[in-house]
């Protein structure tokens, strides 16, 4: 048929690429060569750098690793050296970067495009309704966010068939990985000074990453236009959460980057809840004197709840004053910052769900707000790729171009014939559900037994999913690192770049890249995430 040849044709592209990388031949996604003699001894260097650097993970093997700061560490899984990557790409993601962010927002200010298109999804996937709720909710309320703010990131791949540059997902909700991205790229560059002669690089040539920087400045500025100096920064996180030093990268960086005095103000201390703060009062720097930070697990106590759900918990009080005004054990709330919140194990219980209500409904500047989350949802994605919607947002003939090239082949399941060539051949595509955070896509058998199951019942259930090409990327050798040993093995890669957009009415403030996410993982898995626990942190340097 017709797919398979597509499929000898795609794996044969990948395959030559990966043995053509060595010589004159399209080089792109290959590991830094490294003499074999001196694989164990990086290794080990690399090891130490992570652990004295912050390069760091809870194990899942520790049962409190991921409650308590400090217990149970391990290093971050990594490639041992950066990827060559193509300039034509990266200068193409980072023009990208800001029209994606524009569009998000235009995408956001219509609320009945995202009502619509995910109206029939709502009928059978239960989280994508409780965030349509709320945001009818506001609609209904005709609340209008004046200061809006997203902290984004559009991830692709290259695809070895087209030699294209083709968009996996745009997150609009707690992007992460943007500390350890970081920290890898550092790692890579000390590792590089250090063997400069044998590898041959400049250590200098691995691509600097701004995203923490840009993202703390971009939190700091969002606090500024809220404009309380005694409000705080609320940080949403998962009661247990191995990830967690790559969300305290970005508060720590606002430290440095504001020269804040330190104080730490426990609110409410337990296995359950973290909370850390940062309050101060110093010079004015950037226009940023001083701010208090949160951070809390996905529950607190709205007002009105009864005291007998809160099973021990420890917990904060949350109040939505008459005017809007967000409080938080009686501090003013000036930005909520998601970094949880994504899937529906964030929400147990109603109390979660009143919680995320009644931050929507106040005028703390979220990030996201539900709008900014509902259009990174898959479906979303699938409907901006039909010919004719980007130009219902974007005026631009040539913006639009851009965006709609790096678009793969994506379609609804009642689409007959899509659905029928992905029976036939699975290996061509990835079903995915209305979810975030890696590990959740069909894939293969899986993909076709499913596809003949749903189309069997005729159900409904069809509208919980989006289909999606197949991207192939080059593979070549690389060394991935975890928990402290190596394997060489066949790998491809995924780029991220991390974007931020801040707005006060029709004042664009911040539209802008903030650095890349590097993810490498062995060519024969299926899925990717680095806290998924498929793929690793890597670094590139251009070509
Ligand atoms: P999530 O929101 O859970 O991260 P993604 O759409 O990013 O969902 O899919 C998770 C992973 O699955 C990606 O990181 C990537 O490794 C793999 N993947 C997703 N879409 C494709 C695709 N079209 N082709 C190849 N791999 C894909
Ligand atoms: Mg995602
Ligand atoms: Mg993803």
């Amino acid at each position: 048929s017709s797919s398979s040849s597509l499929r000898c044709a795609v794996v044969g592209t990948a395959t030559a690429a990966a043995e053509t990388a060595g010589g004159g031949g399209r080089t792109r996604l290959k590991q830094l060569a490294v003499p074999p003699r001196l694989v164990d001894q990086l290794v080990e260097e690399a090891l130490v750098w992570c652990s004295q650097h912050g390069l760091v993970v809870g194990d899942k093997n520790h049962p409190r690793s991921g409650k308590a700061p400090g217990v149970g560490l391990l290093h971050a899984p990594f490639a041992l050296l950066p990827m060559s990557f193509p300039k034509v790409y990266w200068e193409q993601a980072l023009e990208l970067a800001p029209l994606f962010n524009e569009l998000v927002h235009r995408v956001s200010l219509d609320g009945e495009f995202l009502q619509q298109t995910l109206a029939r999804t709502k009928e059978v996937d239960s989280f994508t309704r409780r965030l349509l709720d709320i945001h009818s909710k506001m609609m209904e309320l005709n609340k209008k966010e004046e200061i809006q703010f997203g902290l984004t990131r559009s991830d692709y791949m290259v695809d070895g068939a087209t030699d294209k540059l083709l968009q996996v997902e745009l997150n609009t909700i707690s992007t992460s990985s943007n500390g350890l991205a970081c920290g890898v790229c550092e790692l890579h560059r000390n590792l590089i000074r250090h063997h400069q002669r044998e590898l041959g690089l400049d250590p200098a040539s691995v691509v600097e990453n701004s995203a923490i920087a840009r993202h703390a400045e971009a939190l700091a500025a969002a606090w500024a236009e809220y404009n309380t100096q005694s409000a705080v920064v609320l940080v949403v996180v998962q009661a247990e959460e191995r990830y967690m030093y790559d969300q305290y990268w970005i508060t720590v960086a606002l430290r440095d980057i504001y020269p804040l005095v330190y104080a730490t103000l426990l609110l409410c201390h337990a296995a359950y809840a973290r909370c850390i703060g940062i309050s101060s009062d110093i010079n004015n720097c950037h226009g940023f004197r001083s701010c208090t930070f949160f951070f809390l697990s996905f529950y607190f106590h709205v007002w009105g709840d009864d005291n007998s759900q809160n099973n021990g918990r420890n917990r904060a009080e949350g109040e939505l004053r008459p005017d809007g005004t967000l409080m938080l054990n009686g501090c003013t709330v000036a930005v909520v910052y998601f970094r949880a919140g994504y899937s529906p194990d964030d929400y147990p219980s109603e109390v979660e769900w009143r919680a995320r209500l009644m931050i929507e409904r106040s005028s703390a500047i979220k990030c996201p707000s539900i709008a900014y989350h509902l259009v990174g949802a898959k479906k979303i994605q699938q409907e901006l790729a039909k010919e004719n919607v980007l130009e219902r947002f974007l005026d631009n003939k040539s913006d639009i171009e851009k965006v709609r090239k790096c678009f793969a082949g994506l379609w609804s399941l009642e689409n007959e014939s899509i659905v029928s060539a992905a029976i036939e051949s699975p290996e061509l595509f990835v079903l995915k559900p209305q979810r975030e955070g890696g590990g959740n896509n069909i894939y293969g058998d899986n993909l076709r037994e499913t596809l003949i199951r749903l189309r069997k019942d005729g159900s409904n259930e069809i509208a919980a999913y989006i289909l999606m090409q197949r991207i192939f990327p080059p593979a070549s050798l690389s060394y991935l690192v975890r928990e402290g040993t190596f394997v060489r093995d066949n790998a491809v890669s995924e780029f991220g770049i991390f974007g931020a957009y801040l707005r006060n009415k029709d004042k664009v403030i911040i539209n802008d890249q903030c650095g890349y996410l590097l993810r490498t993982k062995a060519a024969s898995l299926n899925e990717g995430g680095v806290v998924a626990g498929y793929a690793f942190l890597n670094s590139i340097f251009l070509t």
